[in-house]
């Protein structure tokens, strides 16, 4: 709670998103409703705007990263000021405004995932965008917290006149029957969510592999998260932004440590390898960054630091 407020006082007084909050905040009751949590920066022609869902307050313990011990883990959760057995994990996805069209890029929680993480559809609203208007939708991967904002918990579409552009390996992988058989029973779960969300959404979905994706946009394959897990560069003029969606889940963790192998990756050695090639190029290139798991307003610049990284948020 208290995090949620200083998260959304930053963003209050944090110059543009100030000026579209303000007359919005007067009608909303209550103190969650006085920290809409969205965060607008330009880039190049572009506007980008972050848009809040919520925070996942995720329990772990030495299983959480498969090749050093948790006292590592726990250490550096403490550097970060994050003491506990709870790693905060922030939902926050990005919608790109270029020529009239607006493309949102992953989807929040759908309120699916932690009673937590429910706000994407308000700080939309509270940034003055309909979701009537999203022109289009990419979608880096499909794990729940991911995609489920496509839909309400009752399945129906929270983007009517989207068009859904997603990674045809991803589509291959969760869409296989033979994939779903083999799977474990927790992700068989993760199996049929996906199917639930995407299946009956056909007709709208285009499944692209690598290139332009969007005007300005450019889809990477950043495979080992998930098999088909893609990242997203945004370009502009000069400008560009990285937006590596679950290349690295809390930085505090996996920037500063990109070899560490999370569970959470599917495939570990390929994730740490496609997270340090991404991390360097950002770094090299200079490129302004986006991940969805990072600390709100989940943007900034990734720089070098000892054998890692570390992610600087924006503060602008
Ligand atoms: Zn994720």
């Amino acid at each position: 709670m208290t995090m949620r407020h200083q998260i959304g006082r930053r963003t209050f007084l944090g110059g543009g998103a100030a000026c579209v909050a303000a007359p919005l905040l007067a009608g909303m009751p209550g103190a969650a409703a006085a920290a809409p949590s969205f965060h607008r920066l330009r880039l190049g022609d572009l506007v980008l705007t972050a848009i809040h869902d919520g925070v996942w307050h995720r329990p772990i313990d030495a299983s959480f990263v498969r090749n050093v011990p948790f006292a590592a883990v726990r250490q550096a959760m403490a550097e970060a000021s994050m003491p506990g057995d709870n790693l905060p994990t922030p939902f926050t996805a990005l919608l790109m405004e270029s020529g009239g069209r607006r493309v949102l890029i992953d989807t929040g929680t759908g309120g699916q995932i932690a009673p937590t993480a429910n706000a994407l559809a308000d700080n939309l609203a509270a940034a003055a965008i309909d979701a009537r208007t999203i022109d289009l939708v990419l979608i880096s991967h499909f794990h729940p917290d991911h995609i489920n904002g496509l839909k309400t918990k009752d399945n129906a579409r929270v983007f009517p006149n989207a068009e859904i552009r997603l990674p045809a390996a991803e589509w291959a992988f969760w869409m296989d029957d033979a994939n779903l058989r083999a799977a474990p029973q927790a992700m068989r779960l993760y199996f049929l969510n996906a199917r639930r969300v995407l299946a009956d959404l056909a007709a709208d979905i285009v499944q692209f592999t690598e290139g332009e994706v969007a005007h300005g946009v450019t889809a990477i394959a950043a495979h080992g998260h998930t098999p088909g897990h893609t990242v997203f560069a945004i370009a502009s003029g000069r400008e560009s932004l990285l937006v590596l969606g679950d290349t690295s889940n809390h930085p505090a963790l996996f920037v500063r440590h990109p070899d560490w192998q999370p569970v959470i990756d599917m495939d570990g050695p390929r994730a740490a390898a496609t997270r340090r090639r991404l991390l360097d190029r950002a770094a090299s290139d200079r490129m302004l960054v986006h991940g969805y798991h990072f600390p709100f307003p989940a943007c900034g610049s990734i720089v070098r630091d000892g054998m890692g990284f570390a992610f600087v948020p924006s503060s602008t």
